[in-house]
């Protein structure tokens, strides 16, 4: 039987809820399709911080070398918000482990069912159907990374900060890639986000995605658009895009945008795909939920799980190649929200559900 090899880290707040309930969904979908699971769980974020001095620890980061996949919460908390930010949960957690594993590839669903439209801050008629587009965001590259990165004090007297926004050719061609393979699975349509009027890397970023595309995938249809456009034309007519692609930080706010318009954070997942492969010849990557460790109602047991039970469906499709088993997962939380909201049993996304209820929902679904 094979066996699936994967860290979990379930981080602070909401994390260790949701992610119990995860498990048992990954249990039961191992039943069904004929794999196991070997996992070890290991402190990261603010929790770690508590347990080892350091948000990313070097006993967490090895059991994160010998999986081949991450199954992470989220991290960070008021607890934790008067250190100085260097050592935030956040940055110091998550900066790291995506630079220790090259996860250069974010994927983020922006799936709202059509039953629940409702939920959605946009009007129903602009989303009749609900919506389905997915993001591709670099996510080690761009101005978060680039050097220098310093905040200094002038002559004057006065302070200044610089962030260097830096990209190369190798850099987009390997995320253009990315959003060739995700179109190729969905519609076929790449709209690439930039902001080539007035920055030099969005110049190089649209020729080198241009060429590329036009080399290596002449049949999707490839469109671009300026980033402050793309925001626009995302609350207007979410639909029109397919897959949207781009920069870390046009990325991070198109993506939470998304997210908004889709009516929950509690129901999205993401992956971030590594540049190397696992064991098993599949992609290493982490997978978690789009939204944070919503300090206001942990410990409550409300917390929606499916962002997390989503995010394992992902870690299956990308580290595992365990596809059905995937889509057996979403269809089962898809039937489940939507029949809970139908019989009116279970609340929706933000408005809090009962987070071991709706697992065993999910279960029984699935
Ligand atoms: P948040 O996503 O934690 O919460 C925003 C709102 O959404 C809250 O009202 C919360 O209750 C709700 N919410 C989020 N997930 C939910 C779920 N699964 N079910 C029901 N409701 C849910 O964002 P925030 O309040 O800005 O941040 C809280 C903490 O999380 C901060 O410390 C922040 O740094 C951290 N954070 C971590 C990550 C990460 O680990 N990747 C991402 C974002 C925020």
């Amino acid at each position: 039987m094979k066996t699936l090899k994967f860290a979990v880290l379930p981080g602070d707040g909401i994390g260790p809820e949701v992610m119990d309930v995860a498990i048992d969904i990954l249990q039961a979908a191992g039943q069904r399709f004929g794999f196991a699971l070997e996992y070890e769980t290991a402190d990261i974020g603010g929790i770690a911080i508590d347990h080892h001095g350091e948000a990313f620890p070097e006993s967490t980061k090895a059991v994160c070398d010998t999986a081949d996949a991450i199954l992470f919460g989220s991290v960070g908390g008021p607890k934790w918000e008067s250190l100085p930010p260097k050592e935030q949960p956040e940055r110091a957690a998550l900066l790291p482990i995506r630079k220790a594993y090259s996860l250069y590839a974010n994927v983020r669903p922006g799936l709202l069912y059509g039953e629940l439209t409702d939920a959605s801050p946009l009007k129903t008629e602009r989303i009749p159907e609900g919506i389905d587009i997915v993001c591709i965001r670099e996510l080690t590259g761009g101005i978060y990374f680039g050097q220098p990165k310093a905040t200094t004090t002038l002559e004057n007297g006065e302070s200044q900060a610089v962030d260097t926004m830096v990209y190369k050719t190798s850099e987009i061609e390997r995320i253009a890639q990315v959003a060739i393979d995700t179109a190729r699975s969905r519609g076929g349509r790449v709209c690439s986000v930039d902001k080539a009027n007035v920055l030099e890397t969005s110049v190089l970023w649209r020729k080198v995605v241009t060429e590329y595309f036009a080399k290596h995938a002449p049949e999707i249809e490839l469109s671009h658009m300026y980033v402050d456009n793309a925001a626009m034309q995302l609350a207007r007519d979410p639909n029109q895009f397919d897959v949207l692609f781009t920069e870390n930080m046009f990325g991070d706010i198109l993506s939470d945008e998304m997210g908004v318009i889709c009516g929950s954070l509690g129901m999205l997942a993401s992956a971030s795909l590594g540049a190397t492969n696992n064991q098993l010849g599949h992609p290493y990557g982490l997978y978690e939920p789009s939204g944070g460790t919503a300090p206001d109602i942990a410990g409550l047991g409300i917390a929606n799980p499916c962002a997390q039970i989503l995010s394992a469906a992902l870690m299956l499709r990308y580290s595992f190649g365990e596809e059905e088993a995937a889509q057996a997962i979403e269809k089962a939380v898809r039937d489940t929200v939507t029949g809970g909201v139908r019989t009116g049993d279970i609340a929706f996304g933000l408005d809090t559900v009962d987070t071991k209820t709706m697992g065993a929902a999910v279960l029984r679904s699935l």
